[in-house]
């Protein structure tokens, strides 16, 4: 999902795929994708793993990826790979580099699976490797050892009203701008503003990302979104900071004239060449601003965001349009302007992540 990763913006797929590819294709390791392990059972040395193998419906090793089964599928969903911000079919490769490089059926959203209609995939596939009568299956396998590396989860920002995700289509999570600025990703890696498109008939206006879209001039990045706060995780999740800043870099690459703002509440850039990279953001242009940022909400020309900063006094930014956002440092010309206005910035589009 990801395009380049802090701290040395190295490009996250050339050093992915080359493992997973060698990973699928080492005669000593098994891989087994679209499974879950659901129940271990025994002790150390000798553990009884249960893993629900989750049918694929398709056959991974005849499927030669040429898509016509999904052209002919009539679902659109959106894409959890795209951080939803775009559309999937119901049978898809979840990804181009995905390995195995095989279709797959989403089972809960397929009309057969759910309804006994359709088939349309499995009469349209040239190779005959659709089966959607598929069982999901559950096998056991013996261990002497298990590593857990189950991951992180991401919190359902529509918890946190006040931020308007949901209500304000330029408002973004971490995860979707991630998408938007991968150079793979759904424009290409430009940063636009969601817009609306309208397909003349009576359905409603679809707010999309139009690569040829307008680009935002000030973007805004909220650290923390649901992290070291007691009505959600008390915890930090120890990576916002980081990609925060990364995401301040990629807005001066991509955006050289826009104006970007983080707002933190705390910069724990704590591992090797952090605060490095915390200087270089710095020194790239990026104004940070040090406090709580508290509501996100829409005025007559744009999105306001007011927040305190700690460092001098209150807070208000305010602009045209919106986006997704982090904030962290304000720095001192900018927030003299800020003082000049009445604590007021002006935010051409404001970009909000969690
Ligand atoms: C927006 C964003 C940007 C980031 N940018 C960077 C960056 O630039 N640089 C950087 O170094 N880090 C970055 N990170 C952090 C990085 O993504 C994580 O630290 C890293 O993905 C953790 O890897 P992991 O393998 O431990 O967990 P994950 O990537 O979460 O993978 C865990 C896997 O385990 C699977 N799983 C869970 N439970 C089970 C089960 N019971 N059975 C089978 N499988 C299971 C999950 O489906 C998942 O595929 C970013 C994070 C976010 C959210
Ligand atoms: S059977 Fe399911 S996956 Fe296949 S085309 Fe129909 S809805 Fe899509
Ligand atoms: S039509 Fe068949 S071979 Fe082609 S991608 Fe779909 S399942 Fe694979």
């Amino acid at each position: 999902m990801f395009g380049r990763t802090f701290p040395a913006l190295e490009c996250a797929a050339c050093i992915l795929t080359p493992k997973m590819v060698a990973a699928s294709q080492h005669d000593r390791i098994k891989l087994l994708t679209n499974s879950e392990l659901v129940q271990v059972l025994g002790k150390a040395g000798s553990y009884r793993a249960r893993i629900l193998k989750k049918a694929r419906y398709v056959d991974e090793k005849g499927c030669v990826a040429c898509g016509l089964c999904s052209e002919a599928c009539p679902v659109t969903v959106p894409s959890a790979f795209d951080a939803g911000i775009t559309t999937r079919k119901a049978i898809y490769l979840p990804f181009q580099q995905a390995v195995p490089n095989s279709f797959l059926v989403d089972a809960a959203n397929c009309l057969y699976q759910t309804n006994q209609t359709c088939g349309a995939c499995a009469r349209k596939c040239p190779n005959g490797c659709v089966n959607l009568d598929e069982k999901d299956e559950v096998i056991e396998i013996a261990v002497g050892s298990i590593v857990m590396a189950t991951g992180y989860d991401v919190l359902d920002v529509h918890k946190i009203g006040r931020y308007g995700y949901g209500k304000h289509p330029n408002v973004l999570t971490a995860l979707e701008f991630e998408r938007l600025t991968n150079d793979s990703g759904p424009t290409g890696g430009r940063i636009v503003c969601r817009t609306q498109k309208f397909s003349g008939s009576a359905m409603p206006a679809e707010w999309t990302f139009n690569p040829l879209g307008v680009s935002p001039r000030r973007i805004a990045i909220i650290h923390c979104v649901g992290s070291r706060d007691a009505n959600h995780n008390r915890y930090c999740s120890q990576v916002c900071c980081m990609y925060s800043l990364k995401f301040a870099h990629l807005v001066k690459e991509k955006l050289p004239d826009a104006v970007c703002y983080e707002f933190y509440i705390d910069l724990r850039a704590f591992g090797k060449g952090y605060e490095e990279f915390a200087e270089r953001i710095r020194q790239e242009g990026t104004f940070m601003v040090r406090g709580r940022s508290t509501s996100v909400t829409e005025s007559g020309n744009g999105l306001v965001i007011r927040g305190e900063d700690i460092m001098s006094d209150r807070l208000r930014i305010s602009g045209r349009y919106g986006s997704a956002g982090y904030w962290s440092d304000s720095g001192a010309r900018e927030r003299r302007t800020e003082q000049n206005s009445g604590h007021r910035l002006r935010c051409g589009r404001v970009v909000y992540g969690a």
